[in-house]
């Protein structure tokens, strides 16, 4: 579980971890050089090796203590001159306790952000930092700062993007909490503030609010989790203005709406909505408190620390103003929430031996017919029956309890997810960039990362899918850049080795036998179940090194980031995701203009159009779209723009679990960095040259050393000849057109001796 605040730090394995002393074979004299070795508790920390006889060594710590270790448990640290680099790769040894102490020191500091090579690293302060606003985006404007940040890379973005009529891309990822959606806003500020002038900019801020408020929740990891993925496009006219923006989301996790566990909340917008109602639009929706609901009473908690709803209310309201959705239509969105809170009052009666049901015609019943504009019986029908074909004939099946609240919690559903989708349409429609569209355009991704909790289910299997994806598109990358980088400086390019993890992308997208498509195919079948689906895949797939098959109904895949154990339990039904055609019907038959648009839309994504009123029996609408295959089609779409464009990671970190500053737990970090793929940055640059000083640098450095005098020589002799004297052997370095390439670890061994010298 990512999210265990006791985690154990993770041990080392030789293939994660950069070097021990023993592997550094041209370094003979350990003594008095800084070395990490590790404490029972997992962390790490810094001493000096006194002496080394045979495997054990006498180190001394900062406070006095003298210690025998052994001598493999230690791991060379960075010479002090290294503190806090800006840039990961400037370290000489990319192990990861010097990463992590690397991010630690910048972090004690508010420096929250550190490249890694390509990748900019933003751990999450959690407490107000000054260094955005006005003067710092002057600052990065005029390029008067040059310490790591996001506007830096916005910066990069805008100025080569208006040269060069390219399209750029931040890819934002990392565990719930971590920051992403915070760094995408400030990304959009700085984007506003270089890019504005038209107005839209300020519209383009304003879906901020309004998105959060119907796609974020409070969660147990995050006070204002996003529960849906986003990506933002934002377009600019050859002068680098902002013409308009696009916005699409992956996944709203729609369950919140009926469901939520102890101490989370549903969607904002329900509690904005009780909170600030004002009194007319209170008695026309027929608005209670929010305990009186029985869809927001069930996690025993209402309010945020912090938090004013109602004001929150009024921002929303404002900003729904802004992007031009109009009062009416306003009234109408506030309607469909009231209908859907009001859904989840609704009880049934049994009527009959047989456990079949109708809803009790009380005010929720009431109100909600009255909300979406149907008849109460129409409504009452929709909920506790279901018209089928049963061979010729049509027939009316009467629903048992458990059948009508499913009927009742999926139509909330639906018409939730929905009101989203329709109001993403509606700002779409108000920041439409229209004809002017110049090829020029910044996008911004803000999708959940990695997750693995004790319970993994249909949610952890497309998130992971997809991070899996995009796992494989950022390893490419970087690896193409390495490969430029070499060939510039005309640097013989020997092929490195790098784990793709097209294996495990096979195991999802094979067909006709990879997971994505096992999955349709059970849910097609009337008659599959989420054990008939288990079943199916250890059956299948259980030669596959990615996979193997649990007890029960689980499956395990071996992901980039580790292993997750998946239980089916609710697979087939969360894929199907159907809402029944009575349901259907009955929004397309209400007097209200949004459920009429809402069922419409439902039945033109059907692939093909549902063809007559009545179900097959089984009940099951196979002519959907699956959410998997929907998905799958998304991820498809966005790597095919992301080939297009130029990438930018930004990997969001938390350096706790309790959302609170000042706190830095190695091991917590350690995991992300893993997962979200850094210490694969490190590894692939490490598996190649990645300590790179121009030969002026390099020679200016280090020149003193040499023991024959060559003052007079030019810094390209000059460099060869230190390399000679200090016997770093040929496969260690490569020499380029304009600078020096060097193996992990070569330059460390140069700049203690440097050390020991001055
Ligand atoms: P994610 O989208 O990754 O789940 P968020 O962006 O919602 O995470 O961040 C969670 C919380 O962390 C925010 O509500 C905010 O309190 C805090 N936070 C994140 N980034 C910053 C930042 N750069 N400065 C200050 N606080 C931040
Ligand atoms: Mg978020």
């Amino acid at each position: 579980d990512l999210d265990s605040a006791a985690a154990p730090l993770p041990s080392i394995s030789k293939s994660n971890i950069e070097h021990r002393w023993s592997d550094i074979t041209s370094y003979a004299a350990k003594k008095k050089v800084q070395s990490w070795f590790q404490l029972p508790n997992g962390n790490w920390e810094l001493g000096k090796i006194m002496s080394t006889t045979g495997t054990e060594s006498v180190i001394s710590l900062p406070d006095g203590k003298v210690l025998k270790v052994n001598s493999d448990s230690l791991i060379p640290a960075n010479p002090d001159i290294l503190d806090g680099v800006d840039d990961l790769m400037q370290l000489s040894y990319l192990n990861e306790p010097s990463v992590l102490f690397n991010l630690q020191y910048r972090y004690n500091q508010d420096m929250i952000y550190t490249k890694a090579g390509p990748v900019l690293v933003a751990i999450n302060p959690f407490k107000k930092v000054s260094l955005y606003g006005n003067d710092y985006i002057e600052a990065y404007k005029n390029k008067s700062i040059e310490i790591p940040h996001v506007y830096a890379i916005a910066d990069t973005a805008i100025w080569e993007m208006t040269r060069d009529e390219v399209n750029f891309f931040f890819l934002l990822s990392g565990e719930s909490g971590a920051g992403k959606t915070e760094t995408a806003k400030i990304a959009m500020q700085y984007l506003a503030a270089l890019g504005g002038g038209s107005g839209i900019e300020y519209e383009i801020l304003k879906t901020n609010p309004i998105l959060e408020a119907f796609g974020n929740a409070k969660t147990l990891r995050n006070d204002n989790s996003s529960r849906f993925g986003k990506l933002i496009e934002i377009h600019f006219s050859e002068t680098g203005k902002i013409s308009g923006a696009k916005i699409q989301t992956f996944l709203l996790e729609k369950s919140r709406v009926v469901q939520c566990a102890e101490g989370e909340r549903s969607y904002h917008i329900f509690y904005q909505l009780c909170a600030g109602a004002p009194s007319a639009l209170r008695e026309k929706l027929n608005l209670k408190d929010v305990n009186e609901y029985k869809y927001l009473k069930q996690s025993n908690c209402y309010s945020i620390t912090g938090v004013d709803d109602a004001e929150q209310f009024r921002i929303v309201k404002e900003a729904l103003d802004v992007v031009h959705v109009n009062k009416e239509d306003q009234e109408s969105v506030f309607a469909m929430l009231a209908a859907v809170l009001w859904l989840g009052n609704i009880s049934f009666i049994i009527i009959d031996n047989e456990n079949h049901v109708e809803a009790v015609a009380d005010e929720s019943l009431i109100n909600v017919a009255k909300l979406i504009g149907c008849d109460t019986m129409d409504l009452n029908l929709a909920l506790s029956t279901r018209k089928m074909r049963v061979g010729n004939d049509n027939i009316v099946q009467k629903l048992t309890l458990s059948q009508a609240i499913d009927t009742r919690d999926a139509l909330a559903k639906s018409i939730y997810a929905c009101l989203f989708e329709w109001l993403v349409e509606q700002i779409n429609k108000s920041l439409a960039v229209g004809k002017r569209r110049t090829g020029r355009s910044i996008s911004i991704l803000d999708i959940y990362g990695f997750e693995s909790f004790d319970r993994n289910s249909f949610e952890q299997f497309c998130i992971n899918y997809a991070n899996e994806r995009l796992q494989q598109h950022f390893n490419r990358h970087l690896f193409k850049l390495e490969q430029e980088e070499y060939i510039q400086d005309g640097i013989d390019w020997a092929k490195v080795d790098f784990d793709d993890n097209q294996d495990c992308l096979n195991l999802f997208e094979k067909k006709p036998l990879g997971l994505l498509s096992l999955l349709d195919e059970e849910s097609t079948f009337p008659n599959g179940t989420d054990f008939t689906f288990a079943n199916k895949l250890k059956q299948h797939l259980n030669s596959n090194p990615c996979f193997r098959g649990e007890r029960e109904k689980a499956f395990t895949v071996s992901h980039f980031a580790g292993e997750v154990t998946y239980d089916t339990t609710g697979f087939l039904e969360k894929n199907r995701d159907l809402l029944h055609l009575d349901s259907i019907q009955l929004l397309s038959s209400c007097s209200c203009h949004l459920p009429q648009a809402f069922a419409s839309n439902m039945l033109s994504q059907s692939e093909r159009p549902v063809v007559g009123p009545l179900h097959k029996a089984g009940g099951a609408d196979s002519q959907k779209l699956s959410v998997a295959t929907k998905f799958k089609s998304q991820l498809f779409q966005l790597m095919q723009r992301l080939e297009s464009t130029t990438p930018h990671f930004i990997r969001c970190i938390k350096p706790n679990n309790f959302q609170s500053p000042g706190s830095y737990e190695q091991g917590l970090v350690l995991q992300q960095l893993r997962c979200c793929g850094v210490l694969e940055v490190v590894r692939i640059s490490r598996s190649g040259f990645p300590t790179r000083m121009s030969h002026q640098k390099f020679a200016r450095r280090y020149g003193f050393l040499l023991l024959e005098n060559v003052a007079s020589q030019d810094p390209l002799s000059v460099s060869v000849a230190i390399l000679h004297q200090f016997n770093i052997l040929p496969e260690m370095y490569q020499v380029g057109y304009t600078k020096l390439f060097f193996r992990t670890g070569q330059i460390g061994v140069l700049e203690d001796t440097r050390n020991h010298t001055l």
